[in-house]
């Protein structure tokens, strides 16, 4: 074997070979029961085939050379030293083989249990277990389902049906009415069911058993709900998933056997306790799936208070070891307990901020550190509003508050149905009875779930959790009707179409559509709740990590505003200035007339009125909002759109002139507007006469603009107060159009000035990929660039994003061309390799440039990262982001920190 192994690439690790660092290869699962093993905790033997064996099986369709004898050998091991040999029919090994990639994916991938077992191997399962055949058969019929289920893809409920109708034969509702003859029976039925639907006789021999489950485990990275889980998780799709096998241990034994979960803190709160659920005599999937109904951890003391204890003991090894909440997966055999898993587990947004905090109180971890641990997504998660709850709204159901938010919509009791309505736009709430793995697309199109069984580690909470989806499990009162498309509680009738409302914090279930308010968060930020007066655990462990964030975080966070209100919450946010304040919206409502009056001006007195109008109302704009943002910098964008996008529509107008002139009305003037709309049409506005291209044409357009800015900065300053105008000149492609503004602007901006003391800056967009590549001469005429990203994607790309998003997309993220779109996070290789040249020739240009990114990126957490190793000055995002943006360049401070030390 070693002589094997020495030729051969390595494959395969037993556990005490391997620990929690070789995820990559190992993946999570086997990555952590190695740790477990080298701790000393009792984990069964077993040992894990690498994702490197996985990703050669699925580039090639075969096992890798070697695969096959290095499994034998490991197998071989096992069976020395359990003392049995994989499905010997006097005295059977069994094991289980377990999927277990990288990243957890809950529910996604195959797990079969039982392995080894067959028509003779089971008898010698009962005699070694005194004689227990009920154990023996039901262990046999479990593993023809998983088996047929998850490794011949047959279907699942044909196996369900047959164990419902055993059930009911037999005059019982819970499989554990069913005897040994029963189990034996259904094992004849599955049978039947595995050869109709793979036209082949359940497989006899164990090591085939084994090599078709571990290619099953393997080709299991490739099913279509693995895909959409990656894909909405954002986890890469080459990593594949190493396989552990495991020797079984038997928590359907009887009643002092059993298996559970457990977490060692509160993974919904973040709550110090004990928390878990535990099912007697029940093997694997039992409590997860929510067959039965759980007990609460604790009542094990009750049950086998010995392996309690010892349950708890462990659980406080793992956490101190990890440093964080663990999950744990446990099985029982006859009062013997194995441990079968471990992870650092899922938590709600809520949860890990609290979490984080409480392990810098007891010391575990750093400040940094528990900056590391939450994320703007979180965040953004916590400012969701909360249902405003008064007398009139009583809940009609509690269940257990597995995911926490709020969340209103119609019911709907499939899949399909909630794709679909969504589809519409409509919201929704999936209702079902239990969620499972085919379920994922209509939990990701649905705004909440509820399940009428299952607990917090059920599928639906645990699936709820990863995504931050609201989720209320185990509303038992709720008797739910799926192909009928309706539910009953306390006596009411909810039909599908008919809205309900789910508090995922609390588990309560109401009937219609219940008022939201803003979350505590929300209140926090926005300065109505005391961080320091509250007890509210969520609020301090906020208002702590931001504060750390604030003091490492090197990029300043600006905001997107365009109102004075826009401008002050963002403040209260904590936004430093203003990145981007559009001045289109000044040029709407009833200011259209003065903009029709300057296109249609035929003289250039009449442009001037025209101009000479709008001055005074652009200029009382400017004044509140410098106002709002006193003493911080606001930079203004000039004038972006095409100037026929505030002219009413062509067909609309074609429509006007016509009735008014069957009418015999006076439409000289419609006429010249349809004229001038026909004559300003384009066919690619987004490539047209915009930005500063206006400025240059449009004569005094731009000068208005700079003198009502200028002006209303005067006036602020005159009034006590502090204005730091940047005035921003959008779409430049050449140094030479910029030039052009500047020059004009800088004598209106010398005579408004006088001796006022107001400093103007003047400075321009980077957006256009020409800017970009000569950013080194566009510098010399900037004092500023700020990266418009959103066009700058679209004009690097070489797309209209109205135009792809709905057409293409979704097959770019299907073939992985886009991880994601590149309008929700920076595509760092291409538009981020703009943003890069320009930094860095703009600011070797001009020492002491000021950078900034204004658009939607500003506000994402990757692209953050990306702004913070750009070397950028601030990045600038809508008021709500403000926060997130804040935590995220203070994690990407810690985490460069972190990796130039180390
Ligand atoms: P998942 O990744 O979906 O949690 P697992 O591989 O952990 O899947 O297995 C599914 C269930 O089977 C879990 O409850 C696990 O504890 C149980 N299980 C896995 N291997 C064994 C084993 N060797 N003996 C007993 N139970 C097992
Ligand atoms: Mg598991
Ligand atoms: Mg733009």
């Amino acid at each position: 074997m070693a002589a094997q192994e020495m030729v051969d690439h390595k494959y395969v690790y037993d556990f005490a070979e391997g620990n929690k660092d070789l995820k990559d290869l190992l993946g999570g699962k086997g990555a952590n029961l190695a740790e477990m093993t080298n701790l000393g905790l009792p984990v069964p033997p077993g040992f894990t085939i690498t994702t490197e064996a996985c990703k050669a099986y699925l580039a090639t369709g075969q096992e890798p050379d070697g695969l096959a004898g290095q499994i034998a050998a490991h197998l071989e091991a096992l069976e020395r030293e359990m003392g049995r040999r994989l499905g010997d029919p006097d005295d059977p090994l069994l094991v289980s083989v377990r999927s277990g990639a990288k990243f957890s994916m809950p529910g996604m991938m195959e797990t079969v249990l039982n392995v080894g077992l067959n028509d003779r191997s089971v008898v010698g399962l009962s005699a070694q277990a005194g004689g227990n055949d009920r154990f023996a058969w039901d262990s046999y019929r479990r593993l023809i389902q998983m088996f047929g289920k998850t490794v011949c893809d047959v279907p699942g409920e044909e196996f369900e049906h047959a164990l419902d109708e055993a059930k009911r034969a037999k005059g019982t509702t819970d499989d554990l009415g069913l005897d040994a003859d029963d189990l034996r029976g259904l094992v004849d039925a599955y049978k039947k069911i595995f050869a109709k639907h793979t036209g082949r006789e359940f497989p006899q021999e164990p090591r085939e058993q084994l090599d078709l489950a571990i290619r099953a485990v393997f080709e299991s990275w490739n099913a279509e709900r693995a895909v959409v889980y990656r894909r909405q998780e954002r986890i890469p799709a080459d990593l594949g998933t190493a396989v552990n096998v495991v020797a079984m241990v038997f928590g359907n034994l009887g009643p002092d056997s059993g298996t559970g979960v457990a977490f060692t803190r509160d993974p919904s709160s973040g709550a110090q306790g004990i928390y878990g659920d535990y099912l007697a005599n029940a093997q694997g999937e039992d409590v997860v799936a929510g067959i039965r109904n759980t007990v609460p951890l604790q009542e094990l003391e009750r049950i086998d208070k010995t392996s309690y204890d010892e349950l708890l003991s462990y659980m406080a090894r793992l956490e101190e070891h990890y440093k964080d909440l663990c999950d744990i997966e446990f099985t029982i055999e006859r009062g013997k307990l194995w441990m079968l898993q471990t992870r650092v587990g899922k938590r709600t947004a809520a949860a890990a901020f609290v979490i984080a905090g409480q392990l810098v109180d007891e010391g575990l971890i750093d400040l940094d550190e528990a900056l590391h641990r939450v994320n703007g997504a979180q965040l953004a998660q916590l400012m969701f509003p909360r249902f405003r709850l008064d007398h009139e709204f009583e809940p009609v159901a509690k269940g257990v508050g597995a995911s926490p938010g709020a969340a209103s919509g119609k019911a709907v009791f499939s899949s399909d149905r909630a794709v679909e309505l969504a589809g519409q736009g409509e919201s929704v709430i999936l209702v079902r009875r239990e969620t499972n793995p085919d379920d994922l697309n209509g939990m990701i199109a649905a705004k909440g779930i509820l399940t009428s069984r299952g607990g917090k580690t059920s599928h639906a909470a645990v699936v709820a959790r990863g995504m931050g989806k609201t989720c209320v499990s185990g509303a038992d009162e709720l008797d739910v009707n799926v192909p009928q498309r309706r539910f009953t509680v306390a006596g009411q009738t909810v039909n599908e179409g008919d809205v309900i409302s789910v508090d995922g914090t609390t588990g309560k279930v109401y009937l219609g559509e219940v008022p939201v308010m803003p979350s505590e968060v929300v209140q926090y930020f926005e300065g109505t709740l005391d961080p320091e007066a509250t007890d509210d655990p969520l609020v301090r462990a906020v208002h702590r990590i931001m504060t750390h964030a604030d003091q490492r975080r090197r990029l300043a966070v600006r905001t997107n505003a365009d109102t004075a209100e826009d401008a002050a919450r963002a403040r209260r946010f904590g936004a430093g200035g203003i990145g981007l304040c559009r001045t289109e919206h000044m040029f709407l409502g009833d200011r259209r007339e003065l903009v029709e009056r300057l296109i249609l001006a035929r003289t250039d007195d009449e442009r001037e009125a025209a101009l000479g109008t709008l001055l005074p109302l652009q200029r009382a704009d400017f004044v509140e909002i410098f106002r709002a943002m006193d003493g911080l910098p606001v930079t203004v964008r000039l004038i972006d759109p095409p100037l026929h996008e505030f002219l009413p529509p062509l067909e609309q107008l074609a429509v006007d002139v016509a009735v008014a002139q069957e009418r015999g009305e006076d439409v000289a003037k419609e006429e010249a507007l349809l004229a001038a709309v026909r004559r300003m049409h384009e066919e690619n506005p987004m490539l047209g006469l915009r930005g500063v291209r206006l400025g240059l044409v449009i004569p005094g357009l731009f000068a208005m603009q700079v003198r009502a800015i200028t002006e209303a900065a005067v006036t602020v300053v005159r009034e006590g107060g502090s204005a730091c105008p940047e005035i921003m000149v959008p779409l430049v492609g050449a140094v030479q159009e910029l030039e052009t503004v500047r020059s004009e602007a800088e004598k209106i901006i010398a005579e408004v000035v006088g001796d006022s003391g107001v400093e103007v800056l003047i400075g321009t967009m980077i957006e256009v990929p020409r800017a970009a590549l000569t950013a080194g001469q566009i510098a010399e005429a900037a004092e500023f660039f700020s990266f418009g990203t959103n066009d700058l994607t679209q004009m690097g790309w070489g797309f209209s994003r109205d135009d792809v998003e709905a057409a293409f997309f979704w097959r770019y993220l299907e073939l992985g061309i886009f991880g994601i779109s590149p309008f929700e996070s920076i595509d760092t290789e291409g538009v981020g390799r703009l943003v890069r040249i320009a930094a860095e020739e703009g600011r070797a240009a001009r020492p002491g440039l000021k950078l900034g990114v204004c658009g939607e990126h500003g506000g994402d957490p990757d692209s953050v990262h990306f702004f913070h190793s750009v070397g950028l000055d601030y990045v600038s995002c809508s008021p709500f982001r403000v926060p997130v943006a804040r935590l995220e360049a203070g994690r990407a401070a810690v985490e460069t920190a972190g990796s130039d030390s180390r």
